[in-house]
Parts: structure tokens; sequence; C-alpha cells
């Protein structure tokens, strides 16, 4: 049949020209080794962020598929990029395919019928990134190996990821990538070969990038949700790692329970979908040992994954199996634990690993073989990714037309207003609308004036409003064991629970100290969506020489500081202080000498300050204040809540030496400092740090008992020593003061790692949740706080304070968990453990002070409802109490 023969020959035709122009580009670009100089994933080499920004820009100009965008400079000031990758057909019409995702992603003002069509005609955009965890190797690594061979790949499967898939490719921690690089390669074939890393991978929080992203204090972070928020709205965001639960050589969804409720339905079937498909892929090419539905669950929204799941967009990890940076390691059944010694087969681990050889390119391929399964069926489902994504939006925003909440009321008047035009600064990042009122209204019984903030709920990503203000109620996995598909049925201990990978409870509103109240009725009243949130305006009120500022507002520490740096006068009065009709709480500051007019204007409207002049002298009873020296404690490890504080100080312009084992151990501490400030670790990572003989001795050991003594004799000469939750047992364990941990013995083990099998029977459990804690406002370390106020229990401790012991000055309480009703979001069990115990206190020592901070002031950056507190204590570490005549 001549038609036949016509049509056979031009289709026949095409394909050849397809492949000979593929061909003929695949001689141009490229291979990775020619650049890297060795094979990606070669034994003992690494390759470094430069080498790999080297390579994508070679790729760049020898082939029309990739297009390299520079989005700004890393913390240490590298550049940070993402590579598009896809057919330079549709390379030619990027703008088009951004504009339906955007659309759809966003659903105003499309019909079913419009989405329908643009789902026809748009591509599946997923975002891949490899590196986060820079200690992690092959992901980033593997980001190379994936860019040529999705290039230069001629296969159908290939070539229809090309044609029905945007790739956005991203090395998520240009530092680390480097750092790592930097740090293995000298020790390559000396006994330190697989020492660990005595820093962090990237300028400040280490592991805790993957814990940032709702709050997006880190620019890393900031940088990827643009990508997602501002830039791609992807279909799936794919976040690579390599901690699998040994001996599995990967872990794939579906995940562990929990699993965050607040999320549409069809994006955990996706999950699912997608993490098959991964699992079919590994046992279609022979890579044993992909596991699923253990370890890891979805519940905390802090993670790079997490983050994104109530926007809409399908979040998917995995986690490849790692020895040790680019060293090959072989493993015998032996080294396996018992239960996985006879490869027993189960419904999430049917291809056991039965052990051998694992190397630096072994978990390269598993990470190649993943992400092509991902790329691969959001090529075979594309028109159904686009439409699900729209259809996602769109069941959200009716949803909450119907149902409570149906919106979030953010009052003007607040604790701390400026901190509240913060925490909505923040989720507008994160691409949710807000508005103000344009009248007067009453919500549920109460008024809130015109001009008041208004988030209603009738928006697409407004599940991701709920994940971050509601509540958490940690579900109670024993309740009903058979809830949950036997995961949690075969109990050992009747009174066991379940702990979650990390936090139990976050509500932002609570943690920020912000009011954010809930509307259960519809709302009726007119509103003006805001194109940027703004603090409300500061100002100077009154006239006089002196200043008065607000304990209560976090942005007045700034402006002290600055106002400490140019030498000027500074008073905490330790009484309130009322000036005209304005009472100001204990702990007000009182400029009385270098500041002029035009430098408190200033500060009142760059830091949105009420600002109030007055005629009257500092009072009776006050501090003051100077510039305090402070030392910040860092170990030779890496150490998340170091690189915290660290950052909140400079956030907040407290300016701060790093001191390390060496001035520890040396000693004479007082002669430049006049607080030390330990972040949160164990005793034991401070005193001993890394054994000899497993780092290159310089890194060795910790402060020792040198260092203990002479933190002490610090404080007894006169020094404030503040140490933070975990560091607190530093006092109880080596200082020898009188205080006793509450808590001893009652904690449990984070046995997320066992499994519920082996959970333990727990007295008191309490997994990172949001607690009610009282304070002693009239202490100058709580100046500035409300006297009840919800605060960060992290694996804490908890005090009883006990006597002096030589008749000398007794420990004062700073603040205490109350007689009940503790819980406030997420999971406390053994409630009556913590009830009345106290939770920071001021003990006396010699001429000095300790102050224990037990609890999460500053755990990520998150709290800043509790920031005060942390730098009261370095103010107060440095004042002179004045008794004015
Ligand atoms: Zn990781």
């Amino acid at each position: 049949m001549p038609e036949r023969r016509f049509i056979r020959r031009v289709s026949g035709t095409v394909v050849g020209l397809v492949f000979v122009g593929a061909a003929a580009l695949a001689q141009k670009i490229p291979a990775p080794e020619e650049v890297l100089g060795f094979k990606v994933g070669a034994d003992y080499h690494l390759a470094s962020y430069q080498q790999a920004y080297k390579y994508f820009k070679r790729l760049e100009q020898a082939t029309p598929m990739v297009k390299v965008v520079e989005m700004g400079k890393t913390s240490m000031g590298r550049p940070m990029i993402y590579t598009v990758i896809t057919s330079p057909a549709n390379m030619a019409k990027l703008d088009r395919y951004r504009e339906i995702v955007r659309s759809l992603s966003l659903v105003k003002g499309l019909t079913d019928e419009q989405a329908r069509a643009l789902a026809a005609e748009g591509k599946a955009v997923v975002y891949i990134d490899g590196g986060l965890h820079a200690g992690e190797c092959a992901p980033a690594q593997h980001n190379i190996q994936l860019a040529y061979d999705l290039v230069t790949g001629n296969d159908p499967a290939t070539r229809a990821v090309r044609d029905n898939v945007i790739l956005i490719l991203v090395f998520a921690n240009p530092d680390g990538m480097d750092l790592m690089a930097e740090w293995y390669h000298p020790n390559v074939g000396t006994p330190y070969e697989i020492s660990p890393m005595p820093w962090a991978p990237n300028k400040y929080v280490g592991g805790d990038v993957n814990r940032d992203s709702f709050m997006g204090n880190m620019i890393e972070t900031q940088y990827l949700n643009r990508i997602v928020n501002e830039e791609w709205f992807p279909h799936i965001v794919y976040n690579h790692h390599q901690t699998a639960p040994f001996p599995a050589r990967i872990w794939i969804h579906p995940a562990s329970e929990p699993t965050n409720p607040n999320v549409h339905p069809l994006l955990t079937r996706w999950q699912n979908l997608l993490g098959t498909s991964m699992g079919a892929a590994f046992d279609r090419a022979g890579q044993d040992g992909a596991i699923s539905r253990t370890v890891f669950d979805t519940w905390y929204p802090g993670y790079v994954t997490q983050v994104v799941d109530a926007h809409n967009v399908i979040s998917l990890l995995t986690e490849t199996a790692l020895y040790e940076y680019a060293t090959p390691h072989f493993y015998t059944v032996d080294d396996f634990p018992e239960e996985y010694r006879d490869f027993t087969v189960s419904v999430f681990y049917p291809s056991p690993w039965k052990g051998g050889w694992w190397r630096l390119r072994d978990a390269v391929d598993y990470c190649l073989t993943a992400s092509k399964a991902v790329l691969q069926t959001a090529a075979n489902y594309r028109q159904e990714l686009l439409w699900d994504k729209y259809q996602m939006g769109r069941d959200t925003m009716a949803r909450f037309k119907k149902e409570p909440p149906y919106a979030f009321i953010v009052p003007g008047e607040q604790w701390d207003p400026p901190t509240a035009a913060e925490l909505l600064t923040r989720v507008e990042k994160l691409g949710i609308e807000v508005y103000k009122a344009d009248k007067a209204f009453v919500s549920d019984g109460i008024s809130y004036p015109a001009g008041t903030w208004v988030i209603p709920m009738s928006q697409p990503f407004a599940l991701f409003l709920k994940v971050l203000f509601e509540e958490q109620r940690y579900p109670d996995l024993l309740k009903y064991p058979e809830a949950w598909q036997g995961l949690v049925a075969p109990q050992k201990f009747k009174d066991a629970y379940l702990p979650t990978y990390d936090m139990a409870g976050w509500t932002l509103p609570y943690q920020m100290g912000v009011r954010a109240v809930a509307a259960n009725t519809p709302l009726d009243v007119p509103l003006t969506p805001l194109d940027r949130v703004s603090a409300p305006a500061g100002k100077v009120e009154g006239i006089g020489p002196s200043y008065v500022l607000s304990p209560k507002t976090n942005n007045s520490f700034i402006a002290i500081n600055r106002v400490l740096k140019q030498g000027g006068e500074v008073y905490r009065s330790r009484e309130p202080v009322t000036v005209g009709s304005d009472t100001y709480p204990p702990g007000a500051f009182i400029v009385s000498k270098g500041l002029s007019a035009s430098a408190a204007e200033t500060l009142a409207r760059d830091l949105s300050l009420i600002v109030t002049a007055t005629t009257k002298p500092a009072p009776a009873k006050s501090l003051k204040l100077k510039a305090p020296r402070v030392a910040l404690y860092r170990a030779w490890s890496e150490n998340a809540d170091e690189g915290w504080t660290r950052w909140l100080l400079e956030r907040f312009e407290f300016p701060y030496t790093t001191v390390q084992n060496p001035e520890m151990r040396a000693g004479e501490l007082n002669r430049n400092f006049d607080v030390l400030v330990i972040p949160s670790m164990s005793v034991n990572s401070i005193v001993n740090g890394h054994k000899p003989g497993t780092i290159p001795p310089q890194y060795a050991g910790g402060i020792g008992d040198a260092g203990v003594r002479n933190v002490k004799r610090f404080v007894e000469s006169g020094g404030t020593l503040v140490l933070l939750n975990d560091a607190s047992l530093l006092a109880v364990e080596k200082l020898g003061l009188p205080v006793a941990d509450v808590l001893k013995d009652l904690r449990p083990q984070r046995s997320h790692w066992e499994g519920p099998g082996e959970a333990k029977p727990v007295e008191f459990a309490c997994p990172g949740s949001v607690l009610r804690m009282q304070f002693d406002v009239k202490h100058p370390v709580a100046f500035g706080m409300p006297e009840e106020a919800p605060a960060m229990f992290i694996d804490s401790p908890a005090f009883r304070l006990n006597p002096a012991f030589d008749g000398g000055r007794a420990p004062e309480v700073i603040a205490k968990y109350p007689g009940g009703s503790l819980l406030m979001s997420g999971y406390l069990k053994g409630e009556q453990h913590l009830q009345n115990a106290v939770s920071a206190a001021e003990v006396p020592l010699g001429k000095g002070r300790v102050i224990l901070l037990g609890f999460g002031v500053e755990q990520r950056g998150q709290p800043h409802g509790t920031f005060k507190l942390l730098f009261n204590a370095l103010y107060y570490g440095a004042a002179n109490p004045t008794l004015f005549p």
C-alpha cells in the first residue's frame, strides 16, 4: 500500500534525522572526565563545585539543551546556579511553558476547560537537587553525570524526557561541595582518610540547611524557595540524600508514618507512585536493596521536601547508602544487623541487598537510576501532573470557602509589632497572599480595626498556612495500631510511642510570639491585597535629650547595639518606667547620652521602633550597659546550634569572638571577655570531643579538664557563662553547681532509627514541641518577656534548684514550666515530670554567674519570641548595677 509505505518512509527519515542530529551534537559535548580529569564517582575523587561549575558552563556552550541560570552568591561568596535542561524546541518556548505551570499552580482566573487545554499544551517541570548535605557526597556528583546523560542519550526514554520535561537541576550547597573536596583529598591515603570534617559543610548551620525551609533564614534556602515559589512552580521537587537505613542501599517512598494531614491526598498518591516507579527501575536494573516505609516520615514542614507539599508540589526524598566520601568499602553479611542477615523479602524491601563492594560510583548509579525514573515517569504522566497541580489548588480554594479556618487574622496590636510583620513577610515569600481589611470588622465575636492583616484561606497554597499557623496534634500512633497498616502493630511495650524524625510541633506564630487568630466563621469585610507586607512605621515621640526604647521589641536590641557601638550611654531600668501616657515594663532601655535627635529618627524609621524622647533621668534602680565582649565557643565538629547562634548574633548586630579548644584550655578568658556562650551540645562533646586517632591530632579532644577549670575560673572571677539547652548539663555535671536535672534517666533515646518494634517504654517523651512557660519578668534575663509565653522544648533538660552550698547567693529562677496545661503544640508524654520544673536560671558562682537557658531559645532562628532571653543575658553579663541617689 503506497500510503503505508509513505508513512513508514517519513517516520524512518525523521528518526534518522534526530539520531544523526543528536550524534553530531554529542561529538561536541564534553564528557565529564574531559573537564574533571576523572570519571564521575571514581574511587578517591570528589569533583569540587568549582569543577562542576566549569563543566556546566562548558555544557551550556556546547548544546542548546542546557541553560545555566545564576541566582546570586552563596553565604561564602560562590555563584549559586541552577541549570535548565530540555529539548531545543522546549528551550525556545521556555517562557511560555513557565507561564503555563505558573497559571495552573495559582489557579486564579482559570476555568476547568482552560486548565485542561493548558495541561495538554504544557510540559512537566521537575526540580532535582544534589549536595544539600555536602557530607553525603554522591548526589552532587550525580548531577554532573545526569546532565551529560540527558543531553547525549538517544534512547526513546531519554528523548521522551527531553521532549516532555523541563528539568531544573540544582547544586543545593555549593560551599559544602568545595569544602568536602578540600577536606577529603589531602587525607586520602593517610590514617585520617575517613575522618569527619571538623566543621560544618557551609558557613553556618550544617545539616540544618534541611530544617530551615519554612523559615528561610539561610540565603541558600531563600534561593531554593525562590526557584519553587517564584520562578518555576515545579510539579516535582526531588531532594537527594545519602543516609539509607543499613544495609538497604537506598530509601525511597512510600514514607513512614506519620504524614502531615495538611496536604491534598493526590500529593501523597503521587509520592507513592513515583517512589514505586523508582523501585521498579532499581529491580529492572538489577540494583538490589531499595527499601520503603521505614525511618523517614513527612511530618515536619522544615525540610526542603515537606515545605513544598502544601504548595501542591510533589516532594520526593531518597536516601542512598553512603560509606565515607569517595572511599570504597566491602561489606559482608556479618556487618549486617541480625534481622537482615537471612535476606528476608518483604513488601517494602522485596530485593534485599546481600553485601559486597560499595563505591562512590555505586551510590552515583543509584542516584542516577532514581532521578531518571522520576524524569521518565514525569514524561509518561505529563498531562496528569499538569492537571493535578491545578486540581489540588482548585480543591484547596474551594474547601476553605466551605469550612474553617476561613482566614487567619493578625491584629496590629502585638507584643512586638515589627516581629508580627516579619512573620507575615516570611509566609509571603512562600507564596501566601496577605491582605489588609479596608474597614473595621467583627470575627467570632472579636472586633478588629480597619488595616488589620487578614490572610484568607481561599488561596491555592492555603494548606501551607494551616501547617504553620495551627497547633500540631501529633497523632497517637498506638491508639489505633491497626489504622497504620501494620507499621505500629507489633509493639513490644504497651506504653511505647513512635517518635517522629524531627520536630513534633512548630506553630510559627507561637514561636515568634505573634498573635494570629483563626476565623471560624466566614469573614464579611472588603480586603485589599498587599504587594509587600511592611512593618508599622517607626517614629520618635515626645521631647527631651534622653530616649526610651521598649524591651519587648526585638529590634530595640539592634538599635541599642548601634548606640553602644557609637559609645552612647545606655541604662536598663529594673522597674517599670512611665513617660507621658506610656508605661514600659522592667528592662526598658534609656539612652541618656550619645544619641542625637536625627540619629534617633533614623533608628526609629529603619527598625520600625517607637522611640520616646524624655527629659527624665535614668531611674534609680538601673543596670548600666556596655557593649558586651562575647566569646562564642565552637567545637571541632559540625554543630548546627553554634551556627544558628552565630548567625543570630550577626543578624542582631552583637559583636562576638569565636573561641575554640586551644583558647579554652589556655584560660585567661576574663582578660578579653565578659560573657562566654556555649551553644547546645552534649557535655561529652564539649569536654572530650573527638577521640585521639580518629581525626588529625590538631582536631582531637575537647576543652578537657583544663578547659573545665578555666571556665569555672572565668565565672568565679566575675564572668558570665551562658549555657544553651543541652549545654546546661555542663553546669550540673562538671561545674558542681547546686542544680539537678529532673529528667535524668527519663530522657528516651531518639529511636526513629530503631523502628517501632524497638521502641522503648518511656515515662517521659517530648520530641521538639512548643510548651507553655512562665517568666520572672523582673529578672534581667527575662526583661521584655510576657509573664507567660510559648517556648521550644527540644530534647531539653529541666532543673531543680538547690540552696547554695555555703550560704552564698541562692540560684534564681528566670523561667519555669507551669503546674499544668504545658503542651501548646506537638507531643508531650509524662507532663508531671515537667510541671513546676525550672527551665532557665541564674546560678551565682564566685563573683560571676552561670545563666542556664535550658530550652531552644534561638533554635534554628525560629523562636523570635524567646531570642531576647539570650540577648538580655549578654547585656546582663557586661552590665553594672547602678543605684542613683
Ligand atoms: Zn541528608
